[in-house]
């Protein structure tokens, strides 16, 4: 016998008593019914329960107690049922019902089956599962109908589950998607950077993970659109999940899209103007000193004919006087580069494959032609370049936009940007499109302002280009196949040790 309950040494009587207490004492309800279901024993809980006494229901059947009562085979079915919980409606002597999970186990008195069942009263339990059940409703039916795209994946990038809205978004059907990584949503460009974000996530937090970021999302089928992407962190016990919400922003990156093309294109066309105001009065300035420098030579040769020892010293003031006119002509000179270079100098050390990810997805905005397919090959842990963010993405922005309306009637339509350490000095990035190539009016001046070919073009996108990586100390050039395509370099130098100071001051 179990040694927890020593019978041994024990009268009848006495191991008796003491089974009669444990069955009064238990805190749950026993009931033991014969094969039949007919009640034999009904324990002091199983009073309280169902308000009946013991007397009550000797010899009645089990059935008895419940509003729903299940066929008795199906409880006492050995091996199956046995054992295994049954949630049913308690019904008590009053009328009133209550939920209970009833357990039944079996055996046998002599040759007699017996079976004994315990009865817990699960209100509590139920109550608190239909509040959990009621909050998961809510919540589902946030997540299902709001106007938001969820994903939510776990850490190594499965989605696990993803909305109304992001089947609508991206085009596939949830099985589609389900258990797969999280990256088939992003066009190449964007997969290697994400793997990175997803690398350098913080831990443990439970806010939004960084503010949003606008990254391109991939359709089934290849089409590009810009979004908006924002990632929280859930963790459940031990694992970690992560939720990002996902707004398409094509129509607002759009028009604010064309606002910055337009002041742009304004910007510098006032810039040429005034350029052509300033140099009319610079021709005017110049004239002076060259006029000068003329007047003090030629005075000099004429001063020399009268011999060289006695003319040394004029012949030496006059070249002074004229070296000195030649230095303020310089002096103008710069002064107009300085004027048409005139710009806020926001340079510090920055990302270049970050800088890139964001202007690829301000190009590919609201354009007809913008299905293409992009490749990307980002070098690695590329070191920071020294640039104004902004100038570069216009860079980034024309290229791209030009490949794209370039390719726009091209059978095969591939963009492939990559980047990588040019020298130990320069990061080179590289934009090559599979379009018809440069037409051949154009290839000898294509840098050259209001060359184009296109009948609403302005010809200045690739001057400005080329003003603004030279502004940097690099380079841009291009190279053509025709009909395979062009491709674009262009380098930038590489911030210094230091670079990252003197732009905070
Ligand atoms: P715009 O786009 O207004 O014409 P740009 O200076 O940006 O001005 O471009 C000048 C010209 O260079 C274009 O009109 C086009 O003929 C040519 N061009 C630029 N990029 C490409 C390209 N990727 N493929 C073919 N031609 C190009």
């Amino acid at each position: 016998m179990d040694p927890l309950w020593q019978t041994a040494g024990l009268s009848a009587d006495e191991a008796c008593a003491r089974l009669d207490l444990l069955v009064a004492i238990v805190p749950s309800g026993i009931v033991v019914i014969d094969a039949a279901g007919g009640i034999e024993l009904f324990n002091p809980m199983c009073e309280r329960l169902f308000g009946y006494t013991a007397a009550e229901m000797a010899g009645r059947n089990l059935a008895a107690l419940f509003a729903d009562p299940p066929p008795l085979a199906e409880l006492l079915r050995p091996h199956s049922a046995l054992g295994l919980p049954h949630d049913l409606t308690g019904r008590r002597k009053d009328g009133r019902v209550f939920p209970l999970r009833l357990t039944m186990g079996g055996g046998a008195l002599g040759a007699k089956p017996i079976y004994v069942g315990t009865i817990l009263d699960i209100t509590a339990q139920k109550e608190v599962e239909n509040t959990l059940r009621e909050r998961e409703e809510k919540l589902t039916s946030v997540f299902e109908t709001g106007p938001d795209a969820i994903i939510i994946f776990n850490e190594q990038g499965a989605i696990e589950s993803l909305n109304a809205a992001a089947v609508w978004l991206f085009g596939y059907l949830e099985s589609e998607v389900l258990g797969q990584d999280v990256k088939m949503l992003m066009p190449a460009l964007h997969r290697e950077l994400h793997d990175g974000f997803l690398a350098h996530r913080p831990t443990g937090e439970k806010r939004i993970i960084g503010i949003a970021r606008v990254v391109m999302g991939q359709r089934r089928g290849g089409d590009t659109f810009p979004m908006e992407l924002n990632v929280g962190e859930i963790r459940i016990g031990e694992r970690r999940l992560f939720t990002g919400f996902i707004r398409d922003i094509s129509e607002r990156l759009g028009a604010e899209r064309r606002l910055q093309d337009l002041q742009a294109e304004l910007l510098h066309v006032s810039r040429l103007t005034d350029m052509g105001q300033m140099s009319s009065a610079l021709a005017h300035e110049l004239n002076q000193p060259l006029t000068a420098i003329a007047n003090y030579t030629k005075a000099a040769r004429r001063t020399l004919d009268q011999g060289v020892e006695a003319s040394r010293d004029k012949v030496q003031e006059l070249l002074d006087k004229a070296a000195g006119q030649a230095l303020r002509a310089g002096q103008i000179i710069r002064r107009l580069r300085d004027f048409i270079e005139k710009r806020e100098d926001n340079r510090a050390p920055e990302d270049v494959n970050k800088i890139i990810e964001e202007a690829m997805a301000l190009a590919f905005v609201g354009a007809a032609e913008a299905s293409a397919t992009v490749t990307a090959k980002l070098g690695a842990n590329l070191p920071k370049v020294l640039i104004d963010k902004i100038q570069v993405q216009q860079v980034v922005l024309n290229l791209v936009r030009n490949a794209l309306e370039a390719m726009a009637s091209s059978p095969r339509r591939e963009l492939c940007v990559s980047t990588a350490l040019e020298n130990e000095r320069f990061v080179e990035v590289v934009i090559a499109d599979s379009g018809p190539g440069l037409a051949e009016e154009v290839v000898a001046k294509l840098f050259q302002p209001f060359v184009t070919t296109k009948h609403d073009g302005m010809g200045i996108g690739l001057s400005i280009c080329r003003s603004i990586v030279d502004a940097h100390g690099g380079k841009l050039w291009a190279t053509s196949r025709p009909g395979e395509g062009v491709t674009f370099h262009f380098q930038l130098p590489i911030a210094q040790s230091g670079d990252e100071e003197k732009a905070r001051r």
